[in-house]
């Protein structure tokens, strides 16, 4: 499962729509595999209404989804690929250089970054970029909004690359924009991606063969992203050199590698409001955001002695590492404590030990938040997120670890940048 989990966040300027996408991305992957009701259209809008009341999903710390990637041509997105987990964290909307924004960077292995398709590059994601590059967070931009009067997706390509100095490419180019929005163009597969006229809840899309103007259009930004990969990825660019045949998988590889080296940034436009280009934003997650297992080891250190670096592996295997990241008070389940698991796996009923506390206690409870509920679950994996109830003596960025294993945890490192961003 561990290759098949994605630990992301989604970023963006206030009002540039990563609550209505978070909505979205909470339809698309909770309510999916309950076939009846997503045809139901009533009861999937009643669960929306319901979700907005409450709040608990939007608002929570983590939440876990589940997505099956890869309709079939011609289908609904009901058509069950793999399965997928992406796990999604709060990133904090106000954007003050706190602790907090801090902390929620350290544990993602990705972002989707939103922007605003008509209002282009603002100061707050200005902001959130250069953290993320701080942190060597891979990012994805979707530019949403593409429905909106004024609409330009390109030039919010441009303003990605020249006010943010990202090494950005087109992989989902919208066709048309303003009410004329209907569809997209997968670069890498070089096919059209026609959505449904129902702007509800779990519209519909056909995938078909590109004609007239799209055809150059694609050629073009196909041949853009051969090169963009070709520059930066040494496998794609030994290919590239020697003029041989670069296969379709061999380019996914390609860009997922540069995406996660931070060397490329894969851009994506359609209208999280309107339903369009949503799903296809998921697939991209999955092909090109990191894993846990595709992210270096973090580094610990002993609490006594802060030059003793300790290696925590992603594996099920080690001891157990994780970090506590943010502190919850639920009115139905008390306090909740979310976490991330670095290293090993915790079990319900387990005794976790603090070593800023040097203290230990016994997790009464795990929970994810999932869909609209709270899921008690037995184990939690290396790699993956949940929240413990019981812990009493912990605060925010405590390490949470096996018993007696004193180890703190820094900041992970990702791969540096082999060529500079800025
Ligand atoms: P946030 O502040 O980034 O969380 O933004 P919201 O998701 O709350 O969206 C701000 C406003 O923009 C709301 O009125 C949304 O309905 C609207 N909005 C969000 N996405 C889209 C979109 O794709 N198209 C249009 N036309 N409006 C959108």
């Amino acid at each position: 499962m561990l290759e098949r989990t994605r630990n992301i966040g989604i970023a963006a300027h206030i009002d540039a729509g990563k609550t209505t996408l978070t909505e979205r991305i909470l339809f698309y992957t909770g309510m999916i595999h309950k076939i009846g009701e997503v045809h139901d259209g009533g009861a999937t809008t009643d669960w929306m209404e319901q979700e907005r009341e409450r709040g608990i999903t939007i608002t929570s710390a983590a939440v876990t989804t589940e997505w099956w990637q890869h309709a079939e041509e011609g289908v609904t997105k009901l058509f069950p690929g793999q399965k997928q987990r992406i796990n999604i964290i709060d990133t904090p909307g106000h954007v003050d250089f706190t602790a907090e924004v801090e902390r929620s960077l350290r544990v993602l292995d990705g972002a989707i970054v939103v922007f605003d398709a008509v209002a282009g590059v603002q100061p707050q994601t200005e902001t959130v970029w250069r953290q993320a590059t701080k942190y060597n967070v891979p990012r994805l931009v979707f530019v949403n909004k593409m429905d909106r009067t004024g609409a330009d997706f390109d030039n919010v390509v441009s303003e990605v690359k020249e006010k943010l100095g990202a090494n950005a490419v087109r992989i989902l180019i919208p066709i048309g924009a303003e009410d004329q929005l209907i569809g997209q163009i997968d670069v890498v597969n070089q096919k059209a991606v026609y959505f449904s006229d129902d702007d509800k809840f779990g519209s519909t899309y056909t995938v078909r063969d590109l004609e007239g103007d799209l055809v150059d259009l694609c050629k073009q930004a196909h041949d853009e992203l051969i090169n963009a990969v070709a520059d930066v990825d040494d496998q794609v660019g030994e290919k590239f050199l020697n003029e041989e045949v670069i296969t379709l998988e061999e380019l996914k590889q390609g860009l997922r590698r540069a995406t996660i080296a931070n060397l490329l940034v894969p851009v994506a436009g359609g209208s999280a409001f309107k339903n369009k280009g949503v799903q296809y934003l998921l697939d991209a997650v999955v092909d090109y955001l990191p894993s846990p297992l595709d992210i270096p080891a973090a580094i610990g250190m002993n609490p006594d002695n802060e030059e003793e670096k300790i290696e925590v592996i992603t594996s099920d295997n080690e001891k157990f590492v994780s970090l506590a990241f943010k502190l919850w008070a639920d009115k139905f389940v008390g306090k909740l404590v979310f976490f991330r698991v670095y290293s090993g796996m915790i079990k319900k009923g387990d005794t976790v030990y603090n070593p800023r506390t040097r203290r230990s206690e016994r997790v009464g409870r795990l929970i994810q938040i999932q869909a609209n509920e709270h899921k008690d679950i037995d184990v939690c994996y290396s790699g993956d997120i949940a929240a413990m109830v019981g812990i009493k003596n912990v605060t925010t960025g405590d390490t949470l670890a096996a018993e007696r294993h004193d180890v703190v945890l820094e900041p992970p490192t990702f791969p540096e940048p082999v060529i500079s961003m800025a």
